[in-house]
């Protein structure tokens, strides 16, 4: 399997979610160091936290807030 072809599609919306390398490196399995990715884009996700309330929401700011910009 080459690195260009690890996709990863959004269970919403089914768009293709970018990945790093770090992150298909470790979805081939060549490393376990990866973290959980999740299977949702980044727009599907704020559209989640809208839905879902804060809890779920202060969950995910933590690793969205370089993104955001708007931590709680
Ligand atoms: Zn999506």
């Amino acid at each position: 399997m080459k690195i260009g072809d690890v996709k990863l599609f959004c269970k919403t919306c089914n768009k293709e979610i970018p990945l790093s390398v770090f992150q298909k490196t470790g979805m081939m399995g060549l490393h376990d160091q990866f973290k959980f990715i999740d299977d949702t884009c980044v727009s599907c996700r704020k559209e989640e936290d809208k839905l879902t309330g804060e809890s779920e929401g202060e969950r995910r700011v933590g690793m969205d807030d370089e993104i955001t910009g708007t931590p709680i």
